[in-house]
């Protein structure tokens, strides 16, 4: 039994006490109970595309890989997947059929494999990974999460994910609590970004445009917040490298749910995000994706067969 083989097995037991993600809940997911993701052992997704929305280096030509699932260990208010992340209803796959899509997005040509958001999913995405590797599967895995991870678990992935694309949502607790139901959100997103760079390295590198290996940190800019947001660019230049590769969001649309929420209900001011991306720069990050700010309503809309709006990259300007 390989070290690999060996470590999903020991994700698939955590499930019989889940502990996989820093809220802890320790409920049997294997007997059907459900803790915060509000799912039991069974992986559900929504669906696997060719996304051409996200970051250049990630969309390339051809599109991310890009395979959604349902439910979330976060539960954001704002949450712009909110469609399918706040509900656990979806396809059931197997790993064998898992491991079928990563092949069938490598034969459309995809650039790689990206399960968003892998956290709750884990153990049968990684056993899916290596059944599909096994079958020959090429292409980078990409781990696109939310950023509430526990460092314990990161470092299980060790060799098996090519290119973390943790969100680092909040610098400051109280935004992590009141507005994702997470507690200490920092902490452990600054824990297990340490595990993912010492793993990979504090750079993304990319070949002939596209993304081959590394870290991309994103930041969503939410109205109202910029001291989070600032909170965000302080903890990872103090604490982790000013080369870790940064994409700041400008995009954020208030869902349905905070439409007439007293402080998410409105979408960003240009202000508001050139103080951020301003921060960033005077902080000395070297590479940074950032946005326009614009009216364009940019939430994926899951309901269509096209989830997004936007079909070419260019929304992403990368100022290296
Ligand atoms: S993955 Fe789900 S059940 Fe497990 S600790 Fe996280 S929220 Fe709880």
């Amino acid at each position: 039994m390989t070290d690999a083989v060996r470590r999903v097995g020991y994700l698939k037991r955590i499930l019989e006490r889940c502990v996989l993600c820093p809220q802890m809940c320790r409920t049997d997911r294997t007997a059907g109970e459900k803790g915060f993701c509000r799912l039991s052992a069974e992986m559900v997704m929504n669906s696997a595309l060719p996304h051409h929305g996200e970051e250049p280096s990630l969309s390339g030509s051809r599109g991310a890989g890009t395979i959604f699932f349902s439910s979330c260990n976060l539960r954001c208010v704002y949450c712009q997947n909110y469609q399918i992340s706040h509900s656990p209803a979806g396809l059931t796959v197997s790993e064998e059929a898992l491991a079928l899509i990563m092949l069938e997005l490598e034969a459309l040509g995809c650039h790689n494999v990206e399960p968003v958001t892998p956290t709750p999913h884990l153990p049968g995405i990684m056993a899916a990974l290596l059944i599909a590797r096994e079958k020959g599967l090429r292409l980078p895995f990409v781990f696109n999460c939310g950023g509430y991870e526990r460092e314990t678990i990161i470092r299980l992935l060790d060799g098996l994910v090519d290119i973390y694309l943790p969100d680092f949502k909040y610098g400051l607790d109280e935004a992590g609590r009141c507005f994702s139901g997470a507690l200490a959100y920092p902490r452990h997103a600054l824990a297990s970004l340490r595990e993912m760079v010492r793993q990979v390295g504090d750079t993304l590198e990319i070949e002939d445009g596209v993304a081959k290996k590394g870290i991309l940190v994103r930041h969503l800019v939410l109205p109202g917040q910029t001291d989070n947001s600032l909170a965000v660019l302080r903890a990872i230049r103090e604490n982790i490298s000013p080369f870790v590769p940064l994409s700041l969001m400008a995009q954020y649309t208030p869902i349905p749910a905070v439409t007439n929420h007293p402080l998410l209900g409105r979408r960003v001011t240009r202000g508001e995000y050139e103080r951020v991306v301003n921060a960033a720069l005077d902080l000395g990050f070297e590479e940074l994706y950032t946005q326009e700010v614009d009216d364009r309503a940019l939430a994926p809309d899951f309901r269509r067969e096209s989830p997004f709006v936007w079909e070419e990259n260019g929304e992403f300007i990368n100022r290296r």
